[in-house]
């Protein structure tokens, strides 16, 4: 479709990038790769910074580290051969002089580039040996004529791809700021609700970023201008939108009412060998309470290591098994649902409870039998792995999904099991439990689908663990540790990290660090687990150093998550560099569950630079697992935090839900608002940003 102005014809903006000027086939399919496919998307695609050419700096005034316009005479030529042959020219304005670096020059540039001759030169300035530099500018010779014009707006740079360059790429949004002239968009964040935030119109918006006035450059790369703070607004909107959206579609399934005051669980408390926390308390009765209601519950359990929501989601698990339907405990390893099955096992099968464990490794007549006894409703709960959603999984009743850990399935898969998990007539009751606790704001961005409940409290008598940062050159003291360690009877885990993308190699290195140390230590018995055992010998060394006959448990970091020891009282992290702060923390709530003094060691292959260094000593200064989280945001972003940069999915374009964690109210009070008047705003905000028809709810 064309829209015919008086004079012209321009494109309309939802037409393919193919009818703007210059574009065929081949710079399509470029711009495909950067999601650009209609007019329109040029101009949602957004600078990632600004260049300032529209002025020329005095040199005195230029600023280590900023780029600038500057223009001057040639005062000096030198060639000098150093490791290599250098140009340098020395340039000067009235008010002083730098140099001019080029490592490669042609014959050509030698011949032009000779005192006396005047220059507009552009680059970042950078501090030299004896004076400022600006190493390869690029620069253009003034003559007699008419010099050039400066640009009157700031320079965007985009995000490009290969064969696509910055001017083409300017030139092609240049045209779609044309057609946006001519045909508004019409702004789907309605005026009403912008107006009180401060929010100017998309059109507005766009035009600026693409062509800022200069005098806004500081407040544009400190994203501090209002074009900005809209498009930020708007994004997390949109992922706001399409959560809730998501959720509302299942809260309007019916679910199971469940009776939630059986004898059951009165009967599993007063055999419990402890008291519930407080925290723990709490927690459970805001999922009675969900549970009790005839829409699935979605709520979200965050929990430090060791905070106990095990226990909290076995209770959850009998409220269903009192209203006589099935449920699920799914765990992202082998190890921790065969961990889980366990601990449920000594819990419940005294209570009568008919407990089932499936692993991606159950196969011929034993996976059938479990297969029959979970579709007869024989088998009341299943644990095991995301093997349980495989196709021929059947349920006869399932009425809750428990899903722990949920930081390693990340965002994708959460979903993925939603749809898989909806048998029959009843949506099931969904529980999530992460022990990757994050900042309140950030959770209200990425899991505005759930409801969120805190256990905020660690269960009495706990010695905090202590953790020390050591060089892998004092590797002997560590071994006596372990030595002093075992021979007073407690355990100690000693852990070999991924050193390569192989979990081959991974094994291989936990297999000779167990040699080495057995040379080292005959008088202890060693035992090694990694992810390329059997199951059933995962599950004989498991038990082996559960019963205390190994002293020493050498692993990879299979055993991350869930596994619980009481009476292990070091552990020993080898390469602790290369790991995560959330994976250190985790790895440590290994120990410190019994009574005993706990170490940790962070071993660690020297040089480690200052930044390591103070990763792992942010882990060494505090066993909250809030503060490590918060740091490990800062370090590593939301994405890798949170197991969302893999699926591919919650990837921001301008906003930073941890940076812009204060927007997140004002945002939720927005997405109330069009949730409830303004239904094709929601469509439009979603398509946007998240993509037409592919909400996450289509995963
Ligand atoms: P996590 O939250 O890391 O999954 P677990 O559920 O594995 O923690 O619990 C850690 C340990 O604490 C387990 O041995 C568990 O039996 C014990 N535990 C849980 N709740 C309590 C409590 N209220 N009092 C004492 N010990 C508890
Ligand atoms: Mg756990």
């Amino acid at each position: 479709m064309q829209v015919t102005t008086s004079t012209t014809t321009v494109p309309d903006l939802h037409d393919s990038v193919q009818s703007l000027t210059g574009v065929g086939p081949r710079l399509a399919e470029r711009l495909a790769r950067l999601g650009i496919n209609q007019i329109v998307d040029l101009l949602m695609h957004l600078p990632l910074r600004y260049q300032d050419r529209t002025q020329i700096t005095p040199i005195t005034a230029l600023q280590v580290g900023l780029e600038a316009v500057i223009e001057g005479e040639i005062l000096r030529v030198d060639v000098v051969h150093k490791r290599r042959t250098m140009l340098l020219c020395q340039l000067g304005d009235h008010s002083g002089a730098i140099v001019l670096r080029f490592f490669h020059f042609s014959a050509a540039q030698r011949e032009h580039l000779t005192p006396g001759t005047r220059l507009r030169c552009f680059s970042e300035v950078r501090m030299g040996a004896t004076s400022l530099e600006m190493i390869h500018p690029e620069y253009h010779i003034l003559s007699e004529d008419e010099p050039p014009p400066f640009a009157e707006c700031l320079t965007p740079i985009y995000p490009t791809t290969e064969g696509l360059r910055q001017p083409s790429l300017r030139r092609l949004i240049e045209q779609a700021l044309h057609s946006l002239h001519h045909q508004p968009l019409s702004d789907p964040l309605p005026e009403a609700l912008r107006q009180p935030l401060g929010l100017p119109d998309i059109n507005a918006t766009l035009h600026l970023l693409h062509r800022p006035p200069p005098e806004y450059a500081a407040l544009l790369a400190q994203r501090q201008h209002p074009a900005q703070h809209r498009l930020i607004f708007e994004e997390l909107l949109a992922h706001q939108l399409s959560l809730r959206e998501l959720r509302q579609r299942i809260r309007r399934n019916p679910a199971l009412a469940l009776n939630t005051d059986g004898p059951l669980r009165q009967q599993f408390l007063a055999a419990l060998p402890f008291e519930l926390t407080a925290a723990q308390q709490r927690v459970c009765a805001e999922i009675a309470s969900d549970l009790r209601q005839p829409r699935p519950m979605l709520r979200l359990i965050q929990g430090d290591v060791g905070s106990g929501k095990t226990v909290v989601a076995t209770l959850a698990a009998l409220h269903a098994l009192e209203s006589a339907g099935q449920a699920v405990l799914m765990a992202p390893t082998e190890l921790l649902a065969e961990q889980h099955y366990r601990t449920l096992s000594q819990w419940l099968q005294p209570l009568g409870v008919h407990l089932l464990w499936l692993s991606g490794r159950t196969k011929g007549s034993a996976r059938t039998a479990a297969l029959d006894a979970l579709r007869s409703g024989q088998a009341q709960m299943i644990i095991g792995t995301h093997a349980l959603f495989q196709d021929d999984v059947e349920f006869h009743d399932l009425v809750l999904v428990i899903v722990d850990e949920q930081h390693r399935f990340g965002v994708h898969q959460r979903l993925a099991l939603r749809e898989k998990g909806r048998r029959g007539a009843y949506c099931p009751h969904q529980l999530i439990m992460t022990a990757t606790p994050i900042p309140r704001t950030l959770a209200m961005s990425v899991y505005a689908d759930l409801d969120t409940s805190i256990i905020d409290e660690l269960p009495p008598g706990r010695t905090p663990v202590t953790t020390v940062v050591i060089s892998e050159s004092r590797r002997d003291q560590v071994i006596e540790r372990i030595r002093l360690a075992c021979g007073s009877g407690r355990q100690a885990y000693w852990v070999c990290p991924l050193i390569e993308e192989s979990t081959q190699l991974e094994a291989q290195a936990a297999e000779d660090t167990a040699t080495r140390l057995s040379e080292l230590l005959p008088e202890l018995r060693i035992g090694l687990v990694h992810g390329r055992l059997k199951a059933a010998e995962k599950e004989a060394v498991m038990a082996a150093f559960k019963s205390s006959e190994l002293a020493l448990l050498v692993a990879t970091t299979v055993i991350e998550v869930g596994v619980d020891v009481p009476n292990a009282s070091l552990m020993i992290i080898e390469n602790a560099e290369r790991l995560g702060l959330a994976q250190l923390h985790q790895l440590r709530g290994r120990v410190g569950r019994g009574s005993a003094n706990s170490f940790c060691v962070l071993l660690y292959r020297p040089p480690l630079s200052q930044v390591a260094y103070a990763r792992l000593e942010a882990v060494r200064a505090t066993t909250d697992g809030f503060a490590i989280a918060r740091r490990d945001l800062e370090l590593r972003g939301p994405g890798e935090v949170l197991g969302t940069r893999q699926t591919g999915l919650m990837q921001f374009r301008i906003a930073d839900p941890v940076r812009d964690g204060e927007l997140i109210e004002p945002i939720r009070q927005t997405a109330d608002t069009l949730l409830a008047d303004y239904p094709h705003a929601v469509e439009a905000i979603i398509a946007r940003w998240i993509g037409q028809g592919q909400t996450y709810g289509d995963v």
